[in-house]
């Protein structure tokens, strides 16, 4: 349902991203780990088109996002208005919390419906009350962010961006900015996520929920993924040495 080729981005000498490969299938769980600075934020960036690649394909259910690859070899960047019709196919949650502090938790995740899908508000609302209840904040829909706790503020961004129907989710590391003790409410939320079949990439440093739920673990390091394999298989056999000394750091 993803496919990444070759996707690089440079940042004024820094290579962030390196001829970045990797498939997502649907359905499939891929946690995302490796070094601070290794460039999963601006994938993740680079896939949702909020920053732009320097070079590479991106496609999502079959079509091409961003930049299309025509016959003959040649190169066909998708106009504003193509781009925009495809990113609500993709759901992203940041690691930092990212609700507007001046809507309730029910008008974040109506707001983006009616403005971008056009739904109506009744429609929306409806869909918004079930997606807060089923991430167990059905109390707390009439709160603003500053009154709700972090790992709350999270919930309502993961319902927003559900609300929005997503053929795939993109997670960046969504429970670290969260006190340890919230960290876990954040996890039990991606862990029935993952049951219901949503197609998920998460960047993570939190390795047993990697080992847990992931079904496959992809290591990056210096913008590209330089291993990949089943979850558990990575982290138990590690085949390149980088892969091992990142995991004796974070296990
Ligand atoms: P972390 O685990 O710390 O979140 P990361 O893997 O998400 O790290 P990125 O944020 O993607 O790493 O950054 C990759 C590289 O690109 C880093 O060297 C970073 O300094 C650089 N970089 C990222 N964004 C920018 C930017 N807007 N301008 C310049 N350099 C950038
Ligand atoms: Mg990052």
């Amino acid at each position: 349902i993803l496919r990444v080729s070759a996707l690089s981005k440079e940042f004024r000498g820094t290579r962030a991203l390196n001829e970045f490969y990797l498939d997502v299938a649907e359905g499939e769980i891929v946690a995302l780990i490796g070094p601070s600075g290794c460039g999963k934020s601006t994938l993740l960036r680079c896939l949702t088109w909020l920053e732009q690649p320097d070079d590479g394909f991106i496609e999502v259910a079959g079509r091409p996002f961003g930049r299309a690859l025509m016959p003959r070899g040649v190169v066909r960047r998708q106009s504003r208005r193509e781009i925009d019709a495809l990113r609500p196919k993709i759901g992203l949650v940041f690691q930092q919390l990212n609700l507007w502090p001046h809507l309730t938790a029910l008008e974040n995740v109506v707001r983006p419906q009616t403005v971008v899908l056009g739904r109506a508000r009744a429609e929306a609302t409806r869909r918004a009350d079930e997606l807060l209840g089923r991430l167990g904040l059905a109390d707390r829909a009439g709160r603003y962010p500053h009154a709700l706790s972090g790992g709350q503020k999270q919930r309502v961004a993961i319902a927003r961006a559900l609300a929005m129907e997503p053929a795939l989710m993109l997670f960046d590391e969504p429970t670290s900015a969260l006190d340890p003790e919230l960290v876990g409410e954040v996890l039990t939320v991606l862990k029935s996520l993952a049951a219901t079949g949503m197609t998920m990439l998460v960047v993570t440093h939190e390795i047993g929920f990697a080992v847990n739920v992931a079904d496959r673990i992809a290591f990056m390091d210096a913008g590209a993924v330089i291993e990949e394999g089943p979850a558990r298989e990575v982290v138990a056999n590690p085949r390149t040495p980088r892969l091992r000394s990142f995991l004796d750091l974070v296990l």
